[in-house]
């Protein structure tokens, strides 16, 4: 038995971990080391993620392009059944990451923006658009635009 010096509870030897060394027991035991090791953690948290964030940014080591191979073989896996069953539990994320992605769509006037302005995944009958009706459709859209700055 040994007493542990920050929660002075005697504890079994086999409470306590070895220091890097394998050889000296910690002086206080697993329970007190793993409430530091979390405080430690949680203070370091925002640290941590401001350097993850700016390394994504930077795509040092192809992080992003890591990521974005990652996101679309599990989408290849789960399908789009999947991503409607996790925007039925966050309603709030699902309707900020659409207004995100639709706002992209409208700057660039991407495919899939000019695609739903033709028929609505759910809401439409029809499902398949072919090519150059949303090329058509871009065009038309894009000769609005012309006009509304000329006026
Ligand atoms: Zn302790």
């Amino acid at each position: 038995m040994k007493t542990c010096t920050v929660c002075g509870k005697e504890k079994p030897e086999g409470d306590y971990r070895l220091h890097s060394d394998k050889k000296t027991v910690m002086r206080y035991c697993n329970d007190c080391h793993l409430a530091k090791r979390r405080a430690q953690h949680s203070t370091k948290r925002e640290e941590r993620n401001a350097q993850f964030r700016a390394r994504y940014a930077a795509n040092v080591n192809g992080v992003k392009d890591k990521h974005a191979a990652a996101r679309k073989a599990k989408y290849a896996k789960q399908g789009r059944a999947a991503l409607i069953a996790w925007a039925a539990e966050n309603p709030e994320k699902a309707a900020e990451a659409n207004r995100k992605k639709m706002k992209r769509g409208r700057e660039r006037l991407s495919d899939y923006y000019v695609r739903r302005l033709l028929c609505h995944p759910e809401r439409s009958e029809v499902k398949q658009v072919p090519e150059i009706l949303i090329e058509c459709k871009r065009l038309q859209l894009m000769i609005e635009r012309e006009c509304r700055e000329k006026r």
